[in-house]
């Protein structure tokens, strides 16, 4: 592939997107939520591990812990018997309490609308907070998670893409730079999915992948 400029590079991240668009006419996020304090836990809770194994526990712990002063009062023994599916649940159960207890301390209870106030919570980084922002709030947000990561990678939408440990931050500026703030929410998901459905880690079908015809790595692995 002949070198790309800057200006070349973003019309085809662009019409890449509305492939991806056609492709993912729906994107939603995964994680079952009905308030932004159950999407922030759960978004917690889904650290390595599948959104699937998450929507499996939550309902009883909802059930039992339905807002953040319910939660910031449980015995932890009986959040870690609830989650233990997920695994690492000593640590989870402990952060989830601990983020409800913040939450109860700093904000009442209530979930903050902003990515400073997010952050500065325990256990909440920047793909949390972009997490609840996007899906809780409608305040635009760019998720970048390990399949953002890679499929960017393997599309050349971030210069960084030789890089083996890319800076998620980086990326979420660099990507964010190309796109509407409008679409942010919406490309992660979408990107996610062809990360899940199509772009795998290993093996990717880049033989059905809608996104060969442009791809630079297509058919490379
Ligand atoms: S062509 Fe292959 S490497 Fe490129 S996005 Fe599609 S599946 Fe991924």
């Amino acid at each position: 592939m002949p070198r790309e400029n800057a200006k070349a590079r973003h019309a085809r991240m662009h019409e890449e997107y509305a492939i991806l668009c056609e492709t993912y006419p729906h994107p939603v996020c995964a994680l079952n939520f009905t308030n932004p304090f159950e999407l922030l836990v759960a978004t917690m809770l889904s650290a390595q591990t599948t959104d699937k194994q998450v929507n499996k526990v939550t309902p009883e712990l909802f059930s039992r812990y339905p807002d953040a002063r319910a939660l910031a009062g449980a015995n932890v023994q009986d959040v870690e018997r609830i989650i233990h599916s997920l695994g690492f649940f000593h640590t989870k159960a402990q952060r989830a309490i601990d983020l409800s207890r913040a939450l109860l301390e700093t904000h009442d209870g209530e979930v903050p609308s902003t990515m400073d106030e997010l952050t500065a919570l325990p256990g909440v980084g920047r793909k949390t907070a972009n997490v609840v922002l996007g899906n809780a709030f409608g305040v635009p947000g760019f998720p970048v998670d390990t399949h953002v990561i890679r499929v960017t990678g393997r599309l050349h939408w971030r210069t960084d893409w030789r890089t083996p440990h890319p800076d998620p931050v980086h990326i979420e500026s660099e990507i964010c730079a190309v796109f509407d703030p409008a679409d942010w929410t919406d490309l992660s998901h979408r990107l996610i999915f062809h990360g899940r459905d199509t772009c795998h880690a290993r093996g990717p079908e880049c033989g059905r992948c809608p996104l060969a015809g442009t791809c630079p790595s297509a058919g490379i692995f």
